[in-house]
């Protein structure tokens, strides 16, 4: 089968990917962006708190980045990667004599010097009736993100995950009117105090539904058929890597909540391999994820010079009986 070879290989093409392509493809490298069109803000109308496109829905930031990398001569695929393997090659210009195969689904393979994974993540959710359908438009998770939107209003917050209350103390920032839902969560004594102090109602009972009206939500269900009245509720996800195994299966190193291991760079402990974004960091928001990818691209092309330098130099080096 016909391989293609590239400097670099980005896996994921929202801010992270899209950023470190933008760096690479300017300094001149062969670049090709796989991704899967499924970045996690999807769900949501607008994006906020990046500077200068605060409020620019998701898709159009993705739209405009692609334009921008294409200007540079960079390649997107729109697919995703399945696997990727070490190659160990004859020629050292990889790190340490390495290169990686990169598999797409439908077997499309192609080789890459260096590897960037920037897939993000996904978000667990409770189970309640309502919630996926509102997932991003006022079941929210992030009050940086949506907190301002719905400032003063009735909001409620929803008990899930250990983080929930201390959700609830944070989300009380935008709004005089919050109350936590204990639902599947067992608050501590210390934990009802914190909530109390800081004018927090508690509701206990199992949450069975989010009540919506002409689109809206304007409340929540309770088991014992009560609605409490709110227009927003936030909940504090699970976030985990996708179960792709892409970068186990390089060997990386995992941390002991299954996010894997980078340096400031975001390079992993699998030579020629570096990780950014929510991928190597959940919480990471649109413009900090940007940030890093650019932070990688950087320290990719320095490792690829690196790399280039030393290859020069064995090439001169005269030879030694
Ligand atoms: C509902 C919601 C709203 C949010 N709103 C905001 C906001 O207003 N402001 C803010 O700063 N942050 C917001 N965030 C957080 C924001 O989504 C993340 O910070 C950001 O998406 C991280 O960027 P990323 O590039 O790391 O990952 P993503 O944007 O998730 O991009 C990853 C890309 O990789 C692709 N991919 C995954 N696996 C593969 C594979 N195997 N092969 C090829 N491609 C693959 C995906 O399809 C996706 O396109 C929000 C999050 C959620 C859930």
């Amino acid at each position: 089968m016909e391989t293609t070879k590239y400097d670099v290989v980005i896996v994921g093409g929202g801010a992270a990917g899209l950023s470190a392509a933008l760096v690479l493809g300017r300094a001149r490298r062969r670049v090709l962006v796989v991704d899967a069109g499924a970045p996690r803000n999807a769900p949501a109308a607008h994006m906020q708190g990046f500077l200068s496109r605060d409020g620019m829905p998701p898709r159009e930031l993705l739209a405009v980045g692609r334009a921008e990398v294409a200007r540079y001569g960079v390649e997107i695929l729109d697919g995703t990667v399945v696997c990727i393997e070490v190659l160990v090659v004859d020629d050292p210009e990889g790190a340490g004599g390495i290169e990686h195969r990169v598999v797409l689904s439908g077997g499309v393979e192609l080789t890459a010097r260096r590897v960037l994974v920037t897939t993000g993540v996904s978000d667990e959710i409770p189970e309640v009736s309502g919630v996926r359908e509102r997932w991003g438009r006022d079941l929210l998770h992030c009050p940086y993100c949506h907190g301002w939107e719905v400032r003063d209003e009735p909001l409620g917050v929803l008990g899930s995950i250990p983080g929930s209350v201390q959700h609830a103390l944070l989300v009380r920032q935008w709004s005089a009117d919050v109350v936590f839902f204990a639902h599947a969560y067992d608050t501590t004594a210390a934990e009802r105090e914190q909530l109390e102090a800081r004018g927090i109602r508690i509701v206990t009972g199992e949450v069975t539904r989010l009540v919506v009206e002409s689109d809206r939500l304007t409340g929540v269900e309770l088991a014992d058929g009560r609605v409490v009245e709110r227009t927003a509720v936030f909940v504090r996800p699970g976030i985990h890597p996708h179960p792709d195994g892409l970068l186990a299966g390089l060997g990386c190193e995992m941390d002991q909540t299954g996010f894997v291991k980078v340096d400031a760079t975001g390079r992993t402990t699998s030579p020629g391999v570096w990780a950014a974004g929510n991928v190597a960091d959940p919480r990471a928001q649109v413009i900090t994820a940007a940030g890093a990818g650019s932070a990688a691209a950087i320290a990719i092309n320095a490792d690829l010079v690196q790399a280039e330098v030393d290859r020069a130099l064995r090439s001169s080096a005269p030879d030694v009986a």
